[in-house]
């Protein structure tokens, strides 16, 4: 049993601002991918707990919260993005046991969550409508109001930084909302919601619900008081959500997956891309959304770029979270059987690289050794679905069409870099390729607070992060005053 930060209980729900048992009294283990141990029991939340957390938000809007102004929502969010900093040593272990990820990364979460909570305060009160020139003997003007109540549906993978960008902007806009953390990985959203109860938030602002996807998930999505719906996680799952959501007529944002490619150009630093090529990949053991798992290679740059990476994967170390090496476990032995089906499916490729598990690593861990793939042809299987695991392929290509069509040719889109030296080939590419984010001879996998964030394709749709997530959050009213 992991020492939770201000002695809070686990297993109990986060509900208008008390922590409470699920209603249906019903338990499930969260395991610690790094040995496969049970760490301790979450609740197993109901219809009827979430039927609870919505009430309590729909409360909270005609009360303390609702009433609150932009700047004092600011300042509660400040205190809470401060209150994570101040906790950030039992936090990063939380996540660390939870996830899987090593503790650096998970500090880096710490970090990017308060980040979420500073960006958002700061922009709280700085969200203004417009006047609109019309008729004679009319003032017309724009309101940026919340929707209501909040849906938040996370995946395991990044828990800190989705509820920051999520829960974050959605608070930030005067929303109460209502969070289901993945089943797989849900204590430092019942952190969060401590910390935040410790902060000031107004009761029924912040409600936290554990639970199941086809439970407390379906029933949050389902709910007809749920106004908005934010859902980050698989491709499957999210078309579910629009499809029920679409029943309540209820905006949706649906952060899917990726198979985002960099494109390296023989003009291009490559001691400079080497670093973001690999981290890119390997990252949260490749469990990232925005994860680079295509390096489309010019034919110039192509032995230079397969023999160094191919170094640096060869270096790689995986182990424990908490050993805090390169690489830590997958989330869980589920996630390891679908990785290790698609490597499975790369027998006969060229392995240009391949990581090490260290000698202690415990057997009951969910372990995958990071594997970078060669002269990879852009059509195969591992160069068109998402694994969601330590693994990379490298696509050889001649021309910038060619790398276009091959960057472009997936059902993906959520980001893309190009590393060139050539200014007119970084603008024509940054134009074309088809992705929420293009880097220019750079690469963020997961960073970037105040950069808009979201995908086109199956990718999903809506934007996150920044200063565009507000809009998001929000729903805009026109008032036209006649006053001869
Ligand atoms: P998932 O099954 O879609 O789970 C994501 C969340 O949805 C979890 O909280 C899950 O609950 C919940 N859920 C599952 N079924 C549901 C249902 N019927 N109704 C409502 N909620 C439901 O995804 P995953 O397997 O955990 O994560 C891996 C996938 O997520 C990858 O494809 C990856 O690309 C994608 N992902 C995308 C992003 C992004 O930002 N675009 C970020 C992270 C992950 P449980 O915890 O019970 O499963
Ligand atoms: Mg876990």
């Amino acid at each position: 049993m992991p020492v939770m930060p201000l002695g809070l209980d686990p297993s109990l729900c986060f509900i208008n601002g008390d922590w409470v048992p699920s209603t249906g009294g019903a338990h499930a283990a969260l395991i610690n991918p790094s040995d496969g141990s049970t760490l301790c029991d979450i609740a197993r939340g109901t219809d009827e707990d979430i039927d609870r957390a919505v009430t309590a938000a729909s409360e909270a809007l005609r009360s303390e919260w609702g009433k609150a102004t932009a700047a004092e929502r600011g300042r509660v969010l400040a205190k809470i993005g401060h209150g994570m900093l101040q906790h950030i040593d039992e936090l990063a272990q939380l996540e660390a046991m939870d996830v899987g990820k090593p503790l650096k990364q998970a500090r880096a979460d710490v970090v990017a969550l308060a980040r979420y909570m500073e960006f958002y305060a700061g922009a709280c009160d700085k969200v203004h409508g417009e006047t609109i020139p019309y008729l004679d003997g009319y003032t017309v003007y724009t309101l940026r109001e919340p929707h209501g109540v909040t849906g938040h549906i996370i995946p395991w993978n990044y828990p800190m930084q989705i509820i920051g960008r999520s829960v974050g902007a959605a608070l930030a806009m005067g929303n109460a909302a209502v969070l289901k953390p993945a089943e797989e990985a849900c204590l430092t959203a019942l952190a969060f919601a401590e910390i935040a109860r410790a902060a000031g938030l107004p009761r029924g602002a912040l409600n936290v619900v554990p639970g199941l996807g086809a439970e407390a998930g379906a029933a949050l999505t389902r709910h007809s008081g749920v106004n908005h719906v934010s859902f980050t996680g698989s491709v499957g799952v999210g078309k579910l959500i629009q499809e029920t959501t679409a029943r309540n007529v209820v905006p949706v944002t649906l952060e899917l997956g990726g198979k985002s490619p960099q494109l390296v150009f023989d003009d291009a630093d490559i001691d400079a891309a080497l670093p973001f090529l690999v981290n890119a990949g390997v990252q949260n053991a490749g469990q990232t959304c925005s994860a680079a798992s295509r390096i489309l290679v010019q034919r110039g740059a192509y032995d230079r770029v397969v023999a160094e990476m191919g170094k640096r994967y060869d270096a790689f170390r995986v182990g424990p979270a908490m050993d805090d090496l390169d690489v830590g476990p997958l989330i869980s032995a589920r996630q390891k059987a679908i990785v290790e089906g698609y490597l499975a499916q790369g027998d006969g490729l060229e392995v240009a690289g391949r990581g090490k598990i260290v000698a202690n690593a415990p057997s009951g861990g969910a372990y995958v050794a990071p594997v970078l793939y060669a002269g990879v042809c852009p059509d195969h299987v591992l160069a068109q679905e998402e694994i969601f695991g330590p693994v990379q392929v490298i696509i050889p290509f001649e021309t910038e069409q060619e790398a276009l069509e091959i960057a472009n040719g997936t059902q993906y889109g959520l980001v893309a870099a190009v590393w060139s030296q050539n200014g007119g080939r970084q603008m024509r590419l940054a134009k074309q390729l088809r992705a929420g984010q293009v880097f220019l001879n750079n690469y963020g996998a997961g960073g970037g607070v105040e950069l808009p964030f979201g995908g086109t394709g199956l990718s999903g749709h809506g934007r996150e992060k920044g200063f565009e997530a507000l809009y998001g959050f929000s729903t805009l009213k026109t008032i036209a005053a006649y006053h001869m």
